[in-house]
């Protein structure tokens, strides 16, 4: 069974404003078992609607349009509709009735364009609104029907759970759908790729989507079957191989942040952490505390920009940093050291790096290039140094930088660096 949704709304196709209620809707129709396979955004234009409308209901079995169901001039679904089905629009008294009746329960006059809504498309079943003041319709037409529902997000939630929920379920076949969502640290999409397809490529169920981002590779599966334990099984058989051939660089398969599962790690283990940062200034600690509880384990953090700050605050030596420079191997483990030193901490992560865009000066005239980055994770058995040359602008090497450093501290706890 396949549904569209279209999203009525100008603002929607302006720069300012996202269509989020078709994401909301898209999660309930798939625990329905229900494919969503189109969606679209429409202005407030009756023809246009009414075109959409005509096309989606040739299609497919079901329709959700959400928005345009206001009192005002610009709000045309119900008519747009009527005209797509070629029905009749029909005053009904009674929501005209309850209309009247809210607006004297708020002590407010009831405006004439409110009347508006109290047309209903010939043959629709009214859904109330216990959220706000516009019905929802629900039309039955052959091998279809379609829902109205209104745009306010916390409105067509609730109308969408009471209403529209049982009512799909009658008509519903009876299939499951299963997802697990694989996060991947320490790989390059296209090597993941090259790696994992051979396993997945072979099947088109469960459906693979692979979305690097953020200094990490989400790998996606969605299996949909008769039963929830066929969907569970069919899932198992893919991501199994899978998760075999990318061994621990997978940190979590229940969507868990690195910060969120090296903050696991570290309480697991009874340890404290402090991080020192120089070009990522302070993105690192923001993410580790991100997580709640981090107060367990998190000790504080140093962002010792200048070269004197890392001087006075790390107790890096300034012989170290004249020799190889504040961007070196040498001072990102002086500055790991420090930050666990002064705080006594378990471990201790620095990062040092040239964000760019512009290259930096070394020591002795040479050039830093923008990207360059060293991160360091100390402990009591010593120091592990990571090097990387990340490419594109500040804010992703930046980005990149606090991924990479939560990761290595991560396979620092297991073990693995
Ligand atoms: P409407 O029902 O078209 O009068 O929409 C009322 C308000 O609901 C709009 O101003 C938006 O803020 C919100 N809204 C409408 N459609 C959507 C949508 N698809 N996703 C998120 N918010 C929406
Ligand atoms: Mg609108």
């Amino acid at each position: 069974m396949e549904a569209e949704i279209i999203a009525v709304g100008s603002e929607m196709l302006a720069s300012d404003r996202l269509d989020t209620n078709s994401l909301y809707l898209t999660g309930e129709l798939n625990n329905l078992g229900i494919e969503v396979v189109r969606k679209s955004v429409i202005g407030d234009d009756r023809d246009r609607l009414a075109g959409a409308v005509r096309d989606a209901l040739s299609r497919s079995q079901i329709l959700i349009v959400s928005g345009g169901l206001g009192p005002t001039e610009d709000d045309v679904t119900r008519e747009a509709v009527a005209q797509a089905l070629q029905r009749k629009l029909i005053y009904s008294e009674e929501i005209a009735e309850a209309l009247e009746k809210r607006f004297a329960q708020a002590r407010r006059k009831m405006a004439e364009v409110n009347r508006r809504q109290a047309f209903v498309i010939e043959g629709a079943e009214v859904l109330p609104n216990d959220r706000g003041t516009a019905p929802g319709l629900w039309l039955e037409e052959p091998g279809a029907v379609a829902m109205l529902l209104p745009g306010p997000p916390h409105e067509i939630k609730a109308m969408f759970e009471r209403q529209c929920l049982p009512r799909l379920a009658r008509i519903a076949p009876r299939f499951a759908i299963r997802t697990l969502s694989l996060r991947v640290a320490g790989m390059g999409e296209s090597d993941l790729d090259e790696l994992i397809a051979p396993v997945y490529k072979k099947y088109t169920n469960p459906v693979t989507t692979i979305l690097a981002g953020n200094g990490e590779i989400q790998v996606h599966f969605r299996a949909r079957c008769a039963t929830p334990e066929e969907a569970e099984a069919l899932l198992a058989e893919v991501a199994a191989p899978v998760e075999l051939l990318l061994g621990d660089r997978v940190f979590s398969r229940n969507g868990d942040s690195v910060e969120a599962v090296v903050g696991g790690l570290l309480r697991k283990a009874n340890a404290t952490l402090a991080v020192a940062e120089s070009c990522t200034g302070g993105m690192l600690g923001e993410r580790v505390t991100s997580v709640p509880g981090s107060s367990a384990y998190f000790k504080g953090g140093f962002i010792t920009y200048t070269e004197a700050m890392k001087i006075e605050m790390l107790g890096v030596s300034p012989e170290t940093i004249e020799r190889f420079g504040a961007v070196s191997r040498e001072t990102a483990e002086a500055m790991a050291a420090g930050a666990r030193r002064r705080t006594d901490a378990t471990y201790g992560i620095a990062i040092t790096g040239v964000a760019g865009p512009d290259a930096a000066a070394g020591p002795n005239g040479a050039v830093v290039a923008p990207g360059t980055v060293y991160i360091a994770v100390a402990d009591a058995s010593g120091t592990h140094i990571s090097h990387r040359q990340f490419l594109g602008e500040r804010q992703r090497v930046r980005i990149f930088s606090s991924a990479l450093a939560l990761d290595a501290l991560r396979k620092r706890i297991l073990g693995r660096e």
